[in-house]
């Protein structure tokens, strides 16, 4: 076998994550490695936290990023706030609620679901009457941003309503951590995760969490051992805490921080609420471009992510051959349809990096010319003219 260094094709990545990452971070991450106890990079470790305490608008000291990707930002609030036997809340309105319940299973506990339809947000009124239902509840668990429908639910109402009933709030902001609102000082979030390779446009693996005093509390407060040696936030802060002593519990993954730490300093060069402006601009966009061109979105306006769009496929048109076409030809890649909408619909993310007036109209003008090359009943040749006036307007 004749093997050779590997080169990834340039692609321009408009799926629901990874999304596209700036030669600027990736230089970053080509630095030289150093040691993980070294003073210097401890000294990049506190801003990593502090960036990230700007990022999810917080002075919670319990903020920074977990060594693996957004799925075990899920697990350490879960397993650190969750014990056996514990009753939780878990609101379900597409794939990532029902990884929560697993979550709470596998701990031991009792997930109580509260359900609603894909592309629908979670329902203050059926996280009110669960609340009522079952007063022992100890946590409310959401998601902010279902990356698989593109829906964004209202936060700050769901932790109230929780607080009223003396709950603990988990709330998975993995997608809209950097690409929409989020205010976890304000709206009072006790523990809340993200994931570095969605609208902070880092290279995936690396999942920033953050627990208010409430939250740490609960977890000082425990009567077991938290079951994960790893997800353990009373030893992982003995790394990362405060006038911590950096006593050696995992080698951090040094150059992934070097990316984080860069694409942190690119937010904050933008400003939190002008990146927030900038997804929702290029998505209104992108939404006319797609209107013009037939092709319906599955969440209502109201409701709808900026930096997840998810239409649905056209009548007679083949998911797969579409997305193989846009790889091979446009080196464009979307996302399929997820569970129960696999098959049924696109998703088009425009996060971070990949949040481009340019990518807009790139996406538009080679779904155009794939889709009406296949004869799919589109209205052809309007999308990117349609978007091209949203953005000069
Ligand atoms: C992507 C995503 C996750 C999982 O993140 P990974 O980095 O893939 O582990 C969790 N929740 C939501 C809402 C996501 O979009």
């Amino acid at each position: 076998m004749d093997f050779k260094p590997f080169q990834p094709p340039k692609r321009t990545l408009m799926g629901p994550g990874p999304s596209d990452v700036s030669e600027r971070v990736l230089h970053a991450m080509a630095r030289p490695t150093i040691g993980h106890l070294d003073p210097a990079f401890i000294g990049m470790m506190d801003e990593v936290k502090q960036l990230l305490q700007y990022a999810f608008q917080t002075k919670n000291e319990l903020t920074l990023p977990i060594s693996a990707p957004g799925s075990a930002g899920m697990e350490s609030c879960f397993v650190n706030l969750v014990e056996r036997g514990d009753k939780v809340i878990v609101c379900q309105n597409g794939v990532f609620g029902g990884r929560m319940k697993e979550n709470v299973e596998r701990i031991g506990g009792t997930a109580v679901m509260v359900e609603d339809d894909w592309g629908k947000p979670v329902d203050p009124n059926k996280l009110e009457q669960a609340l009522k239902d079952h007063p022992d509840a100890k946590v409310v668990a959401f998601v902010h941003a279902e990356t698989s429908t593109g829906a964004q639910s209202d936060a700050e109402t769901l932790v109230k309503l929780a607080h009223k009933h003396d709950c603990l709030t988990i709330v998975d902001a993995v997608t809209s951590l950097g690409g929409t609102a989020l205010k976890v000082d304000e709206w009072d979030i006790d523990a809340i995760y993200s994931g570095t390779q969605k609208c902070l446009s880092a290279p995936p693996g690396l999942s920033p969490v953050s627990f208010n005093e409430r939250a740490a509390e609960a977890i000082r407060n425990r009567k077991t051992k938290v079951q994960s040696w790893f997800l353990d936030m009373n030893l992982v802060m003995g790394y990362w805490g405060a006038g911590a002593k950096r006593a050696y519990h995992h080698t951090a993954p040094i150059n992934s921080l070097y990316a984080l730490h860069e694409s942190l300093l690119i937010l904050k060069e933008e400003g939190l609420e002008n990146s927030w402006a900038r997804h929702q601009q290029n998505h209104l966009a992108l939404k006319a471009g797609l209107e013009a061109m037939g092709l319906g979105f599955v969440v209502d306006e109201a409701h709808r992510l900026p930096q997840l769009n998810a239409v649905y496929i056209p009548d007679g048109v083949d998911d797969a051959a579409v997305r193989n076409k846009l790889l091979q030809d446009y080196n464009l890649e979307i996302g399929a349809g997820l569970g129960v909408l696999a098959g049924k619909v696109w998703r088009l993310g425009l996060m971070g990096h990949a949040c481009s007036a340019e990518n807009v109209s790139y996406c538009l003008n080679s779904l155009d010319e794939v889709l009406t090359g296949m004869g799919a009943p589109i209205q052809s040749g309007v999308a990117v003219d349609t978007a091209n006036k949203v953005i000069a307007a």
